[in-house]
């Protein structure tokens, strides 16, 4: 199958080891079967920073994708809102390449932009501010600078503040905008779209400027799995671990 394949949003953790395991069979099924493989953000619940793969369990999910990559898959990364901070320590030990989003890919023949799709999500001001502020690099410096279990619990309050204001705000608030989607399209010459972050697994088809396009949004990893599979003949979403 030399195909392209995408997941997002796994949101791994150590206390979720169901779904480390779909994922791990993922890489040695058909990701170990695909040409190439695009991570687009939030593989990990949270990152700390690249200090944080003296953990066993970052660094055993480091170890099967570098795996993955060993056995000739090419692999690729872009970073989510959880693991914004993953950095050329981790892509060393995972052997993916970190991509600047949004990414502007050749699949098969088709242009096709990747992104983590939170920059997407522009009604949501609180978040962009937020977004804005922690992806200066003088933030990261600093929290990069305070010892790695400080960071730890700063983001375990930072999650549970986040998770308690999402509660008040409403879905259309947390979906992407139209207006926002359509500008990137138009900047980018009118490619394929494929995003996650908004776990609303789905196949949209809008038309910008007369141009018919497609915006694939990738499906978390909570209840099970799913990926996307793109090849000269276009993308189906497909579930994992595969049907009966
Ligand atoms: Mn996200």
């Amino acid at each position: 199958m030399p195909a392209a394949l995408f997941v997002s949003d796994l949101h791994l953790c150590p206390t979720r080891p169901t779904v480390v395991r779909l994922f791990t069979d993922f890489l040695a099924g058909p990701a170990a079967a695909a040409d190439a493989v695009y991570i687009l953000g939030d593989l990990f619940e949270y990152w700390a920073g690249d200090d944080d793969l003296s953990d066993s369990f970052n660094a055993s999910i480091a170890a099967a994708l570098k795996n993955l990559a060993g056995r000739g898959t090419r692999l690729f990364l872009i970073r989510g809102n959880r693991d914004f901070l993953l950095g050329p320590d981790f892509a060393r030990a995972s052997g993916a390449n970190l991509l600047e989003e949004p990414h502007l890919a050749d699949i098969c023949g088709t242009p096709t932009l990747l992104l983590h799709g939170d920059t997407l999500c522009s009604d949501d001001i609180d978040y962009q501010r937020f977004r804005h502020e922690v992806r200066s690099q003088g933030w990261r410096d600093d929290f990069l600078a305070q010892p790695l279990i400080e960071r730890r619990a700063q983001i375990e309050a930072l999650r549970r503040r986040s998770e308690a204001e999402k509660q008040l705000k409403s879905a259309a608030i947390m979906d992407v905008n139209d207006a926002a989607v359509a500008e990137l399209l138009r900047a980018h010459g009118y490619p394929r779209l494929i995003h996650g972050h908004t776990h609303r697994l789905a196949r949209h088809e809008l038309s910008v400027d007369g141009h018919r396009c497609e915006r694939w949004v990738l499906g978390d990893w909570y209840a099970g799995g799913s990926f996307l599979a793109c090849d000269g003949q276009g993308c189906r979403t497909l579930v994992w671990p595969p049907a009966a």
